[in-house]
């Protein structure tokens, strides 16, 4: 079968983390240092403009450019904010190889039907998500196969320096010729500096000189890389996405509200959505958790985040729900205007093995029942369908 892949790539991630944290660094030169600020890692558009290069030695870029404010990086917090990403791209498919730790590939295949529309508008919904949620901005490329989508992305960036809205771009099959006619070949993922310069010994200049030759001649120059690289340029998917393990494995659903809030019941309600949503997904994996948390984002992109271990571990939202109201109470400040609340759970174990706690193991397998044929109906009938009385309760 085809395939339909996008590849999500943060925009000057490191920067872009630095921002969520100190917003009045929008708008202005920053770079991000490697360990024991050694060269330039992260740059933002500003500093991109006037000239800083990657990998810039700082000894010799903060004299050069007095006017970039240079911040040593954080990578743990990095790491933290790249997890959050990818849990929301976990939203859209499970079929997701994180490949650094600002860019995945998702294999789309199919979801057009789950999400009852068209493949360009699951990665707008992709970009608007994640810079609602998290903070972040990201680019995404859709086609075919990984080399493509790839190219793809690097034209969404290139776009936005004119168009700084566009952060997706789509090369669909009919694009595809005319696309490689405008790229060289050394801007193909995955083609080396030998590999361009024996390709170019041979006239080779763009990747469509490169899909123009013939299966016999790349065989015998390239292998069997070559006739790989060939037929993913050409939209046919060699290399799949592979999910990997994501450890530590969460489940987690957040959503901006409609409008900014302040009311603590509606952020509760709100909440108690997500966490049937992820209970109900815990129950479909089979799986129960052990922590949870509750994530109150302020319309200034401010995280409040609360974390609880539990006794034992469970799938069941009315236990959930008491026990997110007292963190919601922990974190929550009045007269704070809220922008979106987050829950997950983490720790998760296999409800097979689970044993039930001693204390009252009937009530926990009678909610399960209950929940579990809930649940069923909800697949008859279409979500929403059953409110259960206490996720509407104050
Ligand atoms: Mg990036």
């Amino acid at each position: 079968m085809k395939r339909v892949i996008a590849l999500v790539d943060c925009n000057n991630f490191f920067v872009s983390c630095e921002r969520l944290l100190k917003p009045e660094l929008i708008g202005k030169p920053v770079c991000v240092l490697s360990n024991n600020d050694g060269c330039v890692v992260s740059r933002s558009n500003e500093a991109k403009k006037m000239g800083v290069e990657m990998g810039a030695p700082y000894f010799i870029a903060k004299n050069q450019f007095k006017k970039v404010i240079f911040l040593s990086g954080n990578l743990p917090y990095y790491c933290e904010i790249s997890k959050r990403v990818m849990d929301k791209l976990q939203d859209f498919t499970p079929d997701i190889e994180i490949y650094s730790i600002d860019e995945a590939f998702l294999d789309l295949t199919g979801l057009r039907k789950t999400f009852n529309c068209s493949y360009e508008e699951i990665t707008e919904r992709i970009v608007k998500d994640i810079k609602e949620e998290i903070g972040i901005d990201v680019s995404v490329g859709l086609s075919y196969s990984k080399v493509l989508a790839k190219l793809a992305n690097d034209k969404a960036k290139n776009l936005q320096k004119t168009l700084p809205d566009k952060k997706t771009y789509k090369i669909g099959y009919r694009q595809i010729k005319e696309e490689l006619k405008g790229t060289l070949i050394s801007e193909i993922w995955g083609i080396g500096r030998n590999t361009q310069a024996l390709l170019n010994k041979y006239l080779i200049q763009t990747a469509y000189d490169f899909i123009s030759q013939d299966d016999i001649w790349i065989k015998k120059k390239m292998g069997k890389i070559g006739l790989d690289m060939k037929q993913e340029l050409l939209g046919n998917s060699i290399s799949p996405v592979i999910a990997g393990d994501i450890a530590p494995k969460s489940i987690s659903r957040s959503e901006s509200f409609k409008e900014f809030q302040t009311d603590k019941n509606y952020i509760q309600e709100q909440l108690n959505s997500h966490i049937h949503k992820v209970c109900k997904k815990l129950r479909e994996e089979n799986q129960m958790t052990s922590c949870i948390s509750v994530m109150l984002r302020t319309k200034d992109f401010q995280v409040e985040n609360i974390k609880l271990n539990l006794a034992y571990p469970i799938n069941i939202e009315f236990d959930l729900i008491e026990k997110s109201k007292e963190m919601l109470n922990q974190i929550f400040k009045k007269g704070v205007i809220y922008r979106s609340v987050g829950f997950c759970a983490y720790k998760l174990t296999s409800a097979e093995t689970q044993q039930i706690s001693i204390f009252d193991s009937n009530q926990t397998l009678k909610k399960q029942e209950l929940l579990k044929s809930c649940d069923k109906l909800e697949e008859r009938f279409g979500r929403g369908i059953i409110k259960l009385g206490i996720l509407n309760k104050k």
